[in-house]
């Protein structure tokens, strides 16, 4: 499937949304699921990263979150979150959906971020309701709240219900969508997956940019799969595009 017919698709589509995942963040060296060694490894996500491990042993927990936040922080935007800061500000792009909780979106100055597993800088207490900013990776130890519980990052975890405001606006976008551009997931993680299942559904384009096929490709609604690193491919696209004289104000544009 060529990168040609994605860069039709976008110059000709109304509403476009990107849903990524871990996959985008990966060549930032923050490890997905599936690279092996790394954090993941001495941490299994299913062991540590569920809400009933934060219940059942939140210090335990902290030591696994604290790693990881530091990793997160120590991270700089790849290509693949330039190229979609870029294609928001080229008007080619609308808004990104995101499983990451890294912040890297935002730093690479995405603007209409949906983050559906919540932000990196933030602490709840499960005990008293309350809710700081805090810099997670500049903690020394287990943060604790007014009330004496520790607190917990103000992330989704495994097993955790997300927050409906988030996931009801990602729907209600891919409900109205032309283009749902699919980057670095496993499309795997309920509800996350409704959203190309609703733009499919609509009649919107879904593409595919992925390293591996994965579930969603297996489903055959996939209509371009452009199989590589987000990065290169993503940083193509832009180039195309912009070749076209797309984002470009009308003055300016070339004949
Ligand atoms: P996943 O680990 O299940 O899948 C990652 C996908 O990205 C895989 O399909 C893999 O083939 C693909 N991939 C890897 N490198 C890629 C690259 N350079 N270019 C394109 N594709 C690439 O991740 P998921 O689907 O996002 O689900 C995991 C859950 O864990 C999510 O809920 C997410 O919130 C969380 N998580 C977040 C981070 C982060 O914030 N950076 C990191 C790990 C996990
Ligand atoms: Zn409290």
């Amino acid at each position: 499937m060529s990168i040609y017919s994605v860069r039709d698709d976008l110059k000709e589509a109304k509403l476009v949304i990107a849903l990524t995942g871990a996959g985008v963040s990966v060549e930032s060296g923050i490890p997905d699921f599936r690279s092996p060694g790394g954090i993941w490894e001495k941490f299994p996500p299913e062991e540590y990263g569920t809400i009933e491990a934060f219940r059942a042993a939140p210090e335990r927990f902290w030591k696994f979150y604290l790693e990881l936040a530091r990793t997160f922080a120590a991270a700089k935007p790849n290509v693949a979150h330039t190229a979609l800061a870029r294609l928001e500000s080229m008007g080619v792009l609308h808004h990104v959906i995101t499983q990451n909780v890294d912040g890297l979106h935002e730093a690479a100055g995405s603007r209409s971020v949906i983050k559906l597993h919540g932000s990196p800088d933030a602490l709840v207490c499960l005990a008293c309701g309350a809710r700081r900013e805090e810099r997670i990776a500049a903690l020394g130890g287990p943060p604790r709240c007014e009330c004496g519980a520790i607190m917990k990052p103000d992330v989704v975890l495994f097993n955790e219900e997300l927050s409906r405001a988030e996931i009801e606006s990602a729907q209600e976008l891919a409900a109205k969508c032309d283009v749902c551009l699919v980057i670095g997931t496993s499309a795997s993680v309920h509800p996350a997956t409704t959203i190309p299942e609703i733009a499919f559904k609509r009649g919107a384009i879904l593409c595919e940019i992925n390293r591996e096929a994965t579930s969603l490709t297996h489903t055959g609604r996939v209509r371009r799969f452009l199989q590589g690193s987000a990065g290169p491919l993503l940083g193509r696209l832009v180039e195309l595009l912009e070749k076209d004289g797309v984002g470009l104000s009308r003055e300016t544009r070339s004949p």
